[in-house]
């Protein structure tokens, strides 16, 4: 089992469409693990977009990351860091694929509505990041035995 980060960024919030988002994540099949809604500020948001602290546009980033708290949330399955992925689209919601969260629900590139832990070494620290080890759960989904083959767990 694979572990990643899931933000529900200001604008999900706001938009009242976090249900949606959490609705698709559970109903393919992951599990979540963690969940706690938190004020960001412009330290955390240096640390995890160190990426692109440099760009001109860094300074819009924190304005709207702090704009309105966040879900912060831990999701588990098989793969779960690339499904998650594959699930969000691609960074320029114009751009993303109907059928993936930013392809239904946005229309910015930075008013994207997710983030996604964009590989499994970058998962571990941003859960790091954000978690402490307690509030992560462990716990089995009643219809875990029929999601997965025996081998693929
Ligand atoms: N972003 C932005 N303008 C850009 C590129 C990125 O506002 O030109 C924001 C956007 O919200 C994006 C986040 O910065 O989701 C992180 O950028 P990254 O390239 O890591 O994209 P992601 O992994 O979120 O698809
Ligand atoms: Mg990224």
């Amino acid at each position: 089992m694979q572990r990643t980060l899931v933000i529900l960024k200001p604008d999900a919030v706001t938009r009242g469409i976090t249900w949606k988002i959490i609705d698709r994540l559970e109903s393919k099949g992951l599990k979540l693990v963690a969940c706690k809604m938190v004020m960001l500020n412009e330290e955390i948001l240096r640390e995890h977009y160190s990426h692109l602290v440099d760009k001109p546009f860094f300074p819009d980033i924190v304005k709207f990351m702090t704009s309105a708290p966040v879900i912060l949330q831990v999701w588990e399955g098989v793969d779960a860091v690339d499904v998650v992925r594959l699930m969000t689209g691609v960074t320029n919601a114009r751009q993303a694929q109907p059928g993936t969260i930013r392809g239904d629900f946005a229309m910015s590139v930075a008013r994207n509505v997710i983030h996604a832990s964009e590989s499994p070494e970058i998962a571990e620290q941003e859960i790091k990041r954000f978690f402490k080890e307690e509030e992560i759960f462990s716990y089995k989904r009643l219809d875990e035995d029929m999601l997965y083959e025996e081998d693929e767990k």
